[in-house]
């Protein structure tokens, strides 16, 4: 508290009051006391003319001591002084208090002395006579021009000393009022003093806990005015450098929190300062987690910490670029670790950049070109078998010739087959299809469809029913398409259904929780999918049982998978193997009353 400028200013104030009152005082009362013992000195000195005068006819007249001696006590007692009267010998005639007789001779007195040689004589000094400190002043007793003895007064400077000490009080009284009123007053000035600055300590408390709209108005003093404006400049300036970065700061954040490849910001000594959204996800760890943990601690990968090192030992402020799979999730990526240095730190940024589904995408496209090539080897391999024969001479046989051309035929079916199925997937992968969608009926359109089919499952000596349940709501939707998936899931049915099998096409209205529509099931009593196979029958080329050659190419359940997709619907299999009781596979799909 001592230390604030109020009390600075006030603790002066107050020491140059109480100083200067301290002085003042004491001048004050030297001037009163010596004034007061000037006065006094000439009431004695004219008293001691009285005792003088009045003593005079005693020494004419010859009076007798005892006659002095009276006068000396009654002048005592009016006066209220000692009085004494001394002859020209200093043998003392008359005393207003003391018996003269039993005193001294006072010749030697210096008072008595000064008067006899200069008129007046005057002394303080303690009287062996009474005892305590007395003033005495002294004049000559003159008969005509002689002079025939000395009147002395005296006052017990006890009695002076209480009189000046009633002064020394009344004056200290009032300095001590005064230098009260001014400390009040001092304590005054101070606090209008600095409560602009006070003002100014406030609003540099408001600006510092962030409270960047507080300004301030001082019109007096002017440099305190100045001060509280560059104040408000600043508070202004301020403001908007903090508006500007937390803009930039949010773009930031967003662009981080939004950016598909994943961020790893470490301090000086490898510790994780941040981690985005895409590099949580890449890493399996969240941001809370991993701050303040080395690279190491909070994401356990050899490689990535690898990288890392690398970066942090070498000199040159190039990024360092590894390929690796991280061993936790498996997934590829791409890592780049920069440094980034300023005079007296250094982060890391590694940017992750996730690769497993362009990796991914590499090896379908890999598997793609090889099943095609596969596929098209087989027909291709038995045409050439075939025109091989021909030409070493079964085209000279008719009969033989003509089973030949028509086994051709069956292979260039086939393969006419394959490559439009191909065709069509790969247009409806890139969407160019473009799907007729309209409000359909599923009732007929189901019945239609295992109408057209019966006769095929007929011949495989297979039973195909359907099944129509309930109010099936109508749904928007290409009816040519959804009658293709119905024959690829039929037709499969009764090519791996031996007979004598059955087959039950069903349609109900959905009742999902996301999806309200319909349902459609094929289920077969068939050889089933072995439980392995189950996750990829939907993929192209996929065929679970490759020794089995069933003619197909593989690609009917992906292209049935993207129609329903197309529609914003879903489809999935559910499948028992081996065939018989309780075996069989059933596909089943559903679509929502409009596609998304
Ligand atoms: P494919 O032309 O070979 O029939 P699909 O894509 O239609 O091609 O089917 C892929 C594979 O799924 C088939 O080769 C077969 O192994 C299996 N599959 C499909 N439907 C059934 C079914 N109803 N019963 C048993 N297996 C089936």
């Amino acid at each position: 508290m001592f230390k604030s400028i109020r009390w600075r200013i006030a603790s002066s104030y107050v020491a140059l009051i109480v100083l200067a009152t301290f002085l003042l005082s004491v001048y004050l009362l030297q001037f009163v006391r010596d004034n007061y013992l000037r006065n006094l000195e000439s009431r004695l000195i004219a008293e001691a003319r009285l005792v003088s005068i009045d003593s005079e006819q005693y020494f004419s007249a010859r009076g007798t001591a005892e006659e002095l001696d009276t006068l000396a006590k009654r002048l005592g007692g009016e006066t209220g002084a000692r009085v004494t009267i001394v002859d020209l010998d200093g043998v003392v005639q008359g005393d207003s208090i003391e018996n003269p007789a039993m005193m001294e001779n006072h010749g030697a007195r210096p008072e008595i002395r000064q008067a006899l040689a200069s008129g007046v004589g005057e002394s303080s000094r303690h009287s062996s006579t009474v005892g305590y400190d007395m003033m005495y002043v002294a004049v000559p007793i003159k008969v005509g021009e002689k002079v025939v003895g000395v009147a002395r007064v005296a006052l017990a400077v006890t009695e002076i000393d209480r009189s000046l000490g009633h002064i020394a009080r009344t004056i200290a009284a009032a300095a001590g009022a005064a230098a009260f009123l001014a400390i009040l007053v001092a304590m005054y000035l101070a606090r209008v003093t600095t409560e602009p600055v006070k003002r100014l300590e406030r609003m540099a408390a408001a600006l510092a806990s962030g409270n960047l709209d507080q300004r301030i108005r001082i019109d007096s003093p002017v440099e305190l005015g100045e001060l509280a404006n560059a104040f408000n400049r600043m508070a202004e300036r301020l403001k908007a450098t903090i508006s500007a970065i937390s803009e930039e700061h949010g773009k930031l954040a967003a662009i981080m929190a939004n950016m598909a490849d994943g961020i790893v910001i470490t301090d000086g000594d490898g510790k994780v300062t941040l981690l985005n959204r895409a590099a949580e996800s890449i890493l399996g760890t969240s941001n809370e987690r991993a701050q303040g943990q080395s690279l190491a601690e909070a994401v356990r990968d050899h490689d990535l910490v690898q990288l890392l090192t690398e970066c942090r030992i070498q000199a040159k402020a190039q990024p360092c670029v590894r390929l690796f799979q991280l061993q936790a999730s498996k997934r590829y990526v791409k890592g780049v670790a920069t440094a980034v240095r300023d005079s007296n730190s250094a982060q890391y940024l590694v940017v992750l950049q996730d690769l497993t589904e362009v990796r991914r995408a590499e090896s379908v496209r890999r598997e793609f070109v090889g099943n095609v090539s596969h596929e098209l080897r087989t027909p291709l391999a038995s045409m050439r078998a075939l025109v091989e024969t021909l030409q070493d001479g079964a085209m000279d046989d008719p009969p033989a010739a003509k089973d030949f051309l028509r086994k051709m035929e069956i292979e260039v079916d086939e393969m006419t087959q394959m490559v439009r199925e191909l065709l069509e997937l790969s247009r409806i992968e890139s969407g160019q299809v473009d799907f007729k969608m309209e409000p359909t009926d599923f009732g007929p359109l189901v019945r239609q469809t295992v109408e057209r089919m019966k006769a095929q499952a007929e011949r495989a000596g297979i039973e195909l029913a359907t099944e129509v349940t309930g109010d099936l709501p109508i749904v928007v939707a290409d009816g040519e398409r959804i009658r293709q998936v119905l024959v690829n899931l039929i037709h499969n049915a009764i090519k791996f259904t031996p007979p004598p099998g059955k087959i039950i096409v069903s349609v109900l209205p959905a009742t999902e929780p996301q999806v309200s529509g319909v349902a459609v099931s094929v289920a077969d009593t068939g050889v089933g999918i072995p439980a392995d196979d189950l996750a990829r029958i939907f993929e192209r080329f996929y065929k679970a049982d490759k020794s089995r050659s069933s003619g197909g190419t593989g690609l009917g359940l992906a292209i049935a998978k993207h129609i329903v997709q197309a529609h914003g619907g879903n489809i999935w299999v559910e499948s028992r193997v081996p065939a018989g009781r309780g075996g069989g596979s059933t596909f089943h799909f559903s679509l929502p009353l409009t596609s998304v």
